[in-house]
This record gives C-alpha cells, sequence and structure tokens, in this order.
C-alpha cells in the first residue's frame, strides 16, 4: 500500500476472483463459465462493431435495452444494463445502503456482497443459513434493510420458489430486496414477474453464464422504472458508457439466437445430472443444484485435499478456505467430455487416498 492510499480504503479486503492460471491448459471448472462459445451470431455482431470502436458506444444501449425489455416481457424503462452484474449489485449498494438502511444476506452466498458493503461504507448483517444451507424466510421478514438473496443460492446451487421469494419482497415494503438472478436460466424461477407488482423488488441478472460471454461483460437490472431511474442516477455519475460496442453488439446477437441459448441451458443441465448421479454412486453428498456447478463433498477425502489433487491431474475447481465451506468443492458444469475427465480423475483421486 502507498501512503497516499485513502484511509477509507486501507482496511479494504478485496474480493478474490477464482483463479485463471496461465502455467498449464487447464480443465476449468472453477469460475462457472460456459463450456460453449458465444452464439456465432453474438461473435459476428461483436466483429462488426469492432470497426466503430472509435466512437462512444450508446449510453442508453437502446436496441440491446428494446429486444431484452421485449424478451422479458417488461417496459424498456424496467431495464438498465452494466458491466457484468457485479456493477448493477454495487449500483445497489450505493443507491439503497446507508447507515439507516444496512444491508442483509445470508452468510453462506456470493463472496463479493460483502466486498460492496465495505467499499461502500455500509453496515451488514449475515444471516445463518440453516445445517441443510437453506434460507430460513422467516428470518427475511420485516427487516427494515437492504436485502441481497442470490437465488440460486452461491456457491451452494439451492433455489428457493417463487412464492418463497414473493414472500420476502412482499414481507419488506419498506425495503428494497434485491434477487441476483445469476444462475437462474438452469432450471429455477425468475422473478421477473413479479417487478410490476413490488415497487421495492430489484432482479439482477447476467449474459456470464447461461449466455456464454463473460469475457465481455454483460449484466442487467430488471425493476420498477423509478428504481432504474434511480440506477441510473448512479451510472450516470460514475461511467456513463459502461456498456462498450462490442459487448453491446454481442449482447443483441445473444438475445437474437434464442434456440442457441436453450440448447446450451439444456445440454449444462444433463451434464449437471449425469455428473451428480457420477459423484453420489462415488459416496458425494450435493445439495440439488439449479445452476451450473455442483456443491459437493466426500466423507473420505477433505475438500481441500480433492481440489489440490484434482489441481495437479490439470483440473481446476474452487475451494472455500472457509469454517462452514472447507469440507466442499464447488465445480462448475462443464462439457460432458470434460466432466467425463474430471469424475476420471476423482475416480483415481479416491483409489489412491481411500
Ligand atoms: N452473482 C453471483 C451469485 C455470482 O456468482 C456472480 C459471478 N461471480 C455474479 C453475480 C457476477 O457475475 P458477472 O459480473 O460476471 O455478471
Amino acid at each position: 500500500m502507498s501512503r497516499y492510499f485513502s484511509q477509507k480504503y486501507a482496511s479494504l479486503v478485496p474480493y478474490t476472483p477464482g483463479e485463471q492460471p496461465k502455467d498449464m491448459r487447464y480443465i476449468k471448472l472453477n469460475t462457472n463459465e460456459s463450456p460453449f462459445p458465444p452464439s456465432p451470431m453474438a461473435q459476428s455482431l461483436a466483429r462488426q462493431a469492432a470497426g466503430d470502436l472509435n466512437l462512444y458506444s450508446d449510453p442508453e444501449c437502446r436496441e440491446l435495452v428494446a429486444l431484452a425489455a421485449q424478451k422479458l416481457g417488461v417496459q424498456p424503462d424496467q431495464i438498465l444494463f452494466t458491466n457484468g452484474s457485479d456493477e448493477i449489485l454495487n449500483f445497489a449498494f450505493m443507491a439503497y445502503c446507508d447507515q439507516e438502511h444496512p444491508a442483509v444476506f445470508p452468510d453462506i452466498t456470493y463472496g463479493f456482497y460483502p466486498v460492496f458493503a465495505k467499499i461502500n461504507n455500509v453496515p451488514y448483517v449475515q444471516l445463518p443459513l440453516g445445517e441443510d444451507f437453506s434460507i430460513r424466510i422467516e428470518d427475511y421478514i420485516g427487516l427494515n434493510k437492504t436485502v441481497f438473496i442470490a437465488n440460486p443460492n452461491a456457491p451452494t446451487g439451492i433455489a428457493l420458489p417463487l412464492a418463497d421469494i414473493e414472500r420476502i419482497v412482499a414481507g419488506n415494503p419498506d425495503g428494497i430486496v434485491v434477487i441476483d438472478e445469476a444462475y437462474v436460466d438452469f432450471g429455477a424461477q425468475s422473478a421477473v414477474s413479479l417487478i410490476s407488482k413490488y415497487d421495492n423488488l430489484l432482479v439482477t441478472q447476467t449474459f456470464s453464464k447461461s449466455r456464454s460471454m463473460a469475457g465481455a461483460r454483460l449484466g442487467f437490472g430488471v425493476g420498477n422504472a423509478k428504481l432504474i431511474q434511480d440506477l441510473n442516477t448512479v451510472k450516470y455519475s460514475t461511467n456513463p458508457y459502461n456498456i462498450n460496442r462490442m459487448t453491446m453488439a454481442a449482447g443483441i446477437g445473444a438475445l437474437a439466437d434464442e434456440a442457441y441459448f436453450q440448447k446450451n441451458c439444456r445440454a449444462i443441465m444433463e451434464t449437471r445430472a449425469w455428473t451428480m448421479d457420477m459423484l453420489r454412486q462415488r459416496g458425494f453428498t450435493a445439495p440439488e443444484s439449479m445452476t451450473n456447478f455442483v456443491f459437493a463433498k466426500h466423507p473420505g477425502v477433505d475438500g481441500k485435499t480433492l481440489y489440490q489433487k484434482l489441481r495437479q491431474k490439470g483440473i481446476l475447481v474452487r475451494h472455500f478456505d472457509a469454517p462452514k465451506l472447507t469440507d466442499y468443492n464447488r465445480i462448475t458444469i462443464g462439457s460432458q467430455e470434460q466432466m467425463q475427465a474430471f469424475i476420471s480423475a476423482v475416480d483415481e483421486i479416491l483409489e489412491e487416498t481411500l
């Protein structure tokens, strides 16, 4: 740290992204990326947009917003696109949290929430999950705080039904409820249908997972037009051109190519079922996942050892060194071939260890 670094950030512990090593070619099952390339339509539109990079991008993202609004069945003024969904989540912390409105989220969830709270100098409360990693709905009623819930949750993969989400939104009429749906396209129910009924609901989604665009950085928020106005005030006060031309063009292509999106989501869900079956046959336990990852542990091999041994065999998964998580690994669902290689490596490790 330099002696010039502001005191306000001196104690900040930044978010640690999953590793992206370059020392060898790994099978990457550690950052919940898609194993499939972006839609050919997305790639071709992005290539065309490259020739116009001398010009600023459209700060209103009009074409992209119009298409997304049509797909989601909402109005264009109910959507705001951002640089990944991380940006809309940060905007929500900036817009809706302060000393009078602390943030609240589960103790086991997306690791960026506490970092967003700290950089924005916002107090936060972490509510413990149940023993089985379930979110206890009754803990989230009448809080008068700003609620952040990843649905499905990460790294557990567990999804809440829409009725439970609605109870939480209806149970906090004086506070904003943010539902982070980064993984919703892999079998969970979206809360977007509730935004016209509740003015305190913000739903966020991303193109990083189900639309194979993690490297492009594209996410968005959907909510009441007044909320979107608030979030635009934050956006236009930080980075009006937050979506670059190539990403915007790719996003339009990805939304237009519905068949490709559906096919890839189906493939991930099928491979997830196969992987879960293989893991359970080998003695692993894992909560039922509605995401593109599974969160698994084995009674005979501790989480860190399994992570390290897989790494030596060229397979990266995500291990969290936290007390309630250390037995587990979060394993991204890759292609069927990648998961076969993963299961073969697991077999070798179990044979060596047990
Ligand atoms: N929410 C959750 C629960 C996530 O796991 C992630 C991915 N790390 C994000 C949001 C942010 O993803 P992105 O910024 O790529 O949209």
